[in-house]
């Protein structure tokens, strides 16, 4: 991969656009047949789900500047939301020219469930499944042996019993089996299902209660990826704002969101605004990382700031992003859509452990820009610029009329529909 920083990218038309990112890969032709066939054909979205009557296409666009240990990486998001891509790439840009990000993660280890009730004896059942533990590890894998066969698959095994004290808690006491399963490149979801499904009738032989669960937990605590970046405060000088000022403001921000759910819910909904459009770009479920993120993010029994932020002794900006990151290269509809395989081979990931580490950078980048903005000249300055022109195409304007009405209302400092249609009417007179 060449660098992913391309001056100037945004001021280029679609066109040139895709030319120069071709221009940065090998053997890219499918860029062209991605885009200008079908992006996805209505014959296989009828195959994807149910009741299908067309498809639901968004702008796709990439992150530039990214440099993540070492390497560059062009990175593809799905999203609907102006200012969101311009700003990871910002943030991209300035913590490359302070070496880039870190990342690192656990491992692909996924949790597998299953809820057995009844037991005469808690207690016995839960040293009955563990004195048995490799032959339901056999039994898991023996339903599943392909994935043994790349290396992965189940590893080990746990039990909890929940709601033991019945005077203290108005639920049913039941045995937890967690499954722990390496999926190797896949999410894994449905081997999970598979491999806990199949030894179902095993653990009510074993346990003598009735299983009723058997499903992935999507708390993937086992498999997490994390990101980091440090910054000198000279590169977040920005304009009437001393580095300083800006470092100091994203730590009180940060403080802020970790001290606070109501500032926390949209401090992290900002991290979903760069980790999601990675997801749904690469044809991952977002469902199930958002899931995980927002859980990951109370493990601690309040609900907080996803990302840390701190200052180290030489007065850099430290950030962190950690966070449960269950997405795959393989399986799903992953290699059915064919933009989310184009989007792979942008991306040119050689892993789902390396997906899921570039996604996580994305929202500390992500949650960055949010901070950084907010601690300076607010959200709305850039944020409203850019919406300006979805403003401007609900308001009707078509064509070259559509950034003439958005820069007026930016001028102007009204960006609302009402004014949006105002101008058009005038321009179309
Ligand atoms: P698949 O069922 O498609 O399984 C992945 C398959 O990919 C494997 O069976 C394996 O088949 C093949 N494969 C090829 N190369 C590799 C590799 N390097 N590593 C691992 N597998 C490889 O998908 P998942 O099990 O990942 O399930 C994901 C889907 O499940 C998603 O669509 C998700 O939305 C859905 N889902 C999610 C749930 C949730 O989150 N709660 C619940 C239920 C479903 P082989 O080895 O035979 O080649």
């Amino acid at each position: 991969m060449a660098s992913s920083r391309i001056p100037n990218f945004y001021k280029k038309t679609v066109e040139e656009r895709r030319e120069l990112i071709k221009s940065r890969l090998d053997a890219f032709d499918e860029l062209d047949k991605a885009f200008d066939e079908a992006p996805l054909p209505v014959e296989t979205a009828d195959k994807m789900v149910e009741n299908a009557i067309g498809t639901y296409p968004l702008p796709l666009g990439v992150g530039l500047n990214f440099l993540i240990n070492g390497k560059d990486y062009i990175i593809p998001m799905a999203i609907e939301e102006p200012s969101v891509i311009a700003s990871a790439s910002y943030i991209a840009k300035i913590v490359r020219n302070a070496g880039g990000f870190q990342t690192v993660s656990s491992g692909r280890t996924m949790i597998g469930q299953i809820q057995v009730v009844g037991c005469e004896d808690f207690d016995a059942a839960k040293a009955a499944v563990l004195k048995q533990k490799e032959v339901l590890i056999g039994a898991a894998n023996a339903a599943y042996p392909s994935i043994v066969a790349r290396g992965g698959g189940a590893e080990d095994l746990d039990v909890r019993v929940l709601n033991e004290d019945t005077s203290a808690s108005k639920y049913s006491t039941m045995l937890i089996i967690h499954l722990y399963i390496d999926t190797r490149d896949a999410m894994g979801a449905n081997m999970i299902n598979t491999m806990v499904e199949s030894i179902a009738p095993l653990v009510e032989e074993i346990t003598k209660g009735k299983v009723y669960l058997r499903i992935l937990s999507n708390f993937a605590d086992r498999c997490l990826a994390k990101a980091t970046c440090k910054i000198p405060p000279e590169l977040l000088e920005s304009e009437g704002f001393s580095g300083e000022e800006v470092r100091d403001g994203v730590i009180h921000a940060f403080e802020f969101a970790d001290s606070d759910p109501y500032r926390a819910v949209t401090h992290n909904k900002g991290i979903m605004n760069g980790i999601d459009p990675v997801v749904i770009a690469t044809g991952n479920d977002w469902r199930a990382v958002e899931a995980g993120a927002h859980a990951y993010a109370a493990r601690s029994g309040s609900y907080r700031s996803m990302t840390g932020w701190s200052v180290d002794a030489k007065g850099n900006l430290v950030g962190e992003l950690e966070l449960p990151m269950s997405v795959g290269t393989v399986g799903g509809s992953i290699r059915v859509h064919p933009t989310s395989k184009m989007a792979l081979r942008l991306l040119g990931v050689d892993s789902a452990e390396e997906l899921a580490q570039i996604i996580v950078t994305v929202g500390l980048a992500q949650n960055l820009g949010a901070l950084k903005a907010l601690a300076t000249d607010g959200i709305q300055k850039g944020h409203m610029a850019l919406h300006s022109r979805s403003v401007a195409i609900a308001a009707g304007a078509t064509g070259e009329m559509i950034d003439m009405v958005a820069q007026k209302l930016v001028e102007e400092k009204e960006i609302r529909i009402g004014k949006a249609k105002e101008l058009v009417a005038m321009y179309t007179r």
